[in-house]
């Protein structure tokens, strides 16, 4: 059974009026929303936002399931909204990046910028960044036609070949999406079989823009002085392969957990996801965490924000018991 960490307190004298409530690290859905119900519970939270606040939801065109948007709404606007609903409960919000945290006494300590904050309790949401594949000729060409955002980098080929990597949501959301601009996506992939929703997987198949190409993996990138030109496609069954032609690349194979910052301080998966032990606090006590940075399973943003309202519950429950 979990029994917290006894993390030792210290008296920090003058600063202790300083001390917050509650530091929300990280501004997605999940962020939003602990910021939204710590607010309305008095918390006067503050919430460190990133530089790009928002999180991956700035980088989707349409958020189609979020219950209560019959028609859809855009991902940046969605976010907008959230921030807007919270502060107006009060939420602080700096878009700002921490660059470490201390938790090996309580107060605990957020630094950023060379300040240092105290607080009470943390709620991490820091939610999770793509993974890239790594293949040959990669890191030469990122930025120069090979990109994890068809959000942000698909206008760019107007009338262009391009090629989508993997066989979740995200890679069918991709190819679809990009069939606004290109004029043939490649939907690469390496099994035949999809973990993409039937929805967004018939909607690409169905889509005469995109050829579906499975059983296959990138072995190389190809590209000449002006950016990609196209990759060499290897078929992971006999190793045989074959080249295709594409100014643009868009891998979309999954996320991986944002939580370098936390120094190890905080117990995770193999994977670098943050576990749970009670509830919604980690194994330490006092900190939370909600949303894709703990999320190995849902990942959706309906999840996300109601993980953010439970970890904010938790904190207030957990601030009523040990602290004030
Ligand atoms: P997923 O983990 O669902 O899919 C990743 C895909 O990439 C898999 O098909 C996987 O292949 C493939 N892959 C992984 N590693 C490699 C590699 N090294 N080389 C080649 N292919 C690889 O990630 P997504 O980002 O698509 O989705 C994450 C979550 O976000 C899901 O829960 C999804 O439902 C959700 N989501 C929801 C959306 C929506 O509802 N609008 C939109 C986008 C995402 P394999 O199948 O062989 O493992």
């Amino acid at each position: 059974m979990f029994k917290s960490l006894v993390i030792p307190v210290y008296d920090v004298g003058d600063k202790m009026s300083d001390v917050r409530n509650v530091i929300i690290i990280g501004s997605g859905p999940a962020g939003y929303t602990a910021g939204l119900y710590a607010a309305r519970a008095m918390l006067e939270p503050l919430m460190f936002a990133g530089y790009m606040s928002g999180g991956q939801l700035m980088l989707t065109s349409d958020i189609e399931n979020f219950p209560g948007y019959p028609q859809g709404i855009g991902g940046p606007e969605m976010m907008m909204q959230l921030r807007e609903q919270s502060e107006r409960f009060g939420l602080e919000v700096q878009d700002r990046n921490v660059e470490s945290v201390d938790l090996s006494q309580r107060p605990y300590k957020v630094s950023l910028e060379g300040e240092e904050y105290l607080t009470h309790s943390i709620i991490i949401s820091t939610g999770a960044e793509s993974i890239w594949l790594n293949a040959e000729g990669e890191a030469e060409q990122k930025g120069r036609g090979i990109s994890t955002c068809a959000t942000c980098d698909g206008a760019f080929f107007r009338d262009e070949e391009v090629l989508v990597i993997g066989g979740g949501d995200s890679a069918c959301e991709e190819a679809t999406f990009l069939t606004r601009f290109a004029s043939k996506v490649t939907l690469v992939h390496r099994r035949d079989v999809f973990k993409a929703s039937t929805i967004m997987y018939d909607r690409a198949a169905n889509n005469e823009k995109i050829e579906i190409k499975t059983f296959r993996q990138i072995k190389k990138w190809l590209s000449d002085d002006n950016g990609l030109t196209g990759a060499v496609l290897e078929d992971p069954r006999d190793g045989s392969t074959e080249e295709i032609s594409a100014t643009g690349a868009f891998i979309a194979i999954g996320h991986k957990p944002i939580t370098s910052f936390l120094g190890g301080q905080i117990e995770t998966d193999e994977e670098g996801y943050i576990v749970h032990k009670k509830y919604t606090m980690t194994s330490v006590e006092g900190v939370f965490a909600a949303g894709d940075v703990v999320d190995t399973r849902y990942k959706q943003a309906i999840t996300a924000a109601g993980m953010g309202c439970q970890a904010a519950m938790d904190a207030e429950k957990w601030l009523e018991e040990h602290v004030h």
